[in-house]
């Protein structure tokens, strides 16, 4: 199960039968998503769980509004994220949607040495927001992967990616939950390892 942090700010462990019990962030889809291909738009799993979820997409809307303020922001993140929290998962829903967006989550990721941070973005395909999607990818509590689809460039060939089945070009681990491998990512730990390489979904 995922928790999803709640504050003013949406942050939450709540629980989620893919992701397990981790603490997640989300931000409105579509919106945030700078990177967004017309296949991501038409395939987003997210915006349809946010159609289906008005308190959610209500509170992810929240989270928007206080990530433009970003001292605010991070303030308030490490307020409502417990100092044990050993996993976040970034963006259930949403991506990085500009550069001082990112830079709250790096200074997020590096005020907290003890937890682990991942999230799969498609903003790396925005060249304005490479070199802030880089620094925080550097880090070393830090995955990012680059996500990909069919409609999308190859992303730089140091990025760890995402891939969907039908694209010709993925290779990697099919996710261990949709082969029904694994109950949830806590049990699996893939995606957060440190440079374990590519995975491929299936499409939702
Ligand atoms: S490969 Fe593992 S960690 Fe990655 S999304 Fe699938 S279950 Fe989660």
């Amino acid at each position: 199960m995922e928790q999803e942090f709640a504050v003013p700010l949406c942050l939450s462990n709540a629980g989620n039968t893919k992701v397990g019990r981790v603490w997640t962030f989300s931000l409105p889809s579509f919106v945030t998503c700078p990177g967004a291909s017309a296949w991501c738009r038409q395939h987003c799993y997210a915006a349809r769980f946010e159609r289906l979820r008005g308190n959610c997409r209500r509170a992810y809307i929240r989270n928007l509004a206080l990530s433009l303020e970003p001292d605010r922001f991070v303030a308030d993140v490490l307020k409502s994220l417990p100092e044990d929290a050993p996993l976040v998962r970034v963006h259930v829903g949403g991506d990085f949607y500009s550069a001082e967006y990112c830079a709250s989550w790096q200074g997020i990721c590096q005020a907290r040495p003890g937890t682990r941070f991942w999230a799969y973005t498609r903003s790396w395909v925005t060249a304005a927001l490479r070199p802030a999607l880089e620094q925080l990818r550097s880090l070393s509590n830090v995955e990012v992967l680059a996500s990909l689809d069919p409609q999308m460039p190859p992303p730089p060939e140091s990025w760890r990616t995402a891939f969907i089945e039908i694209d010709p070009r993925a290779s990697g681990m099919p996710c261990r939950h949709q082969q029904g491998e694994v109950d949830s990512c806590l049990e699996c730990g893939y995606c957060f390892r440190e440079n374990a390489g590519n995975v491929v979904f299936k499409v939702h």
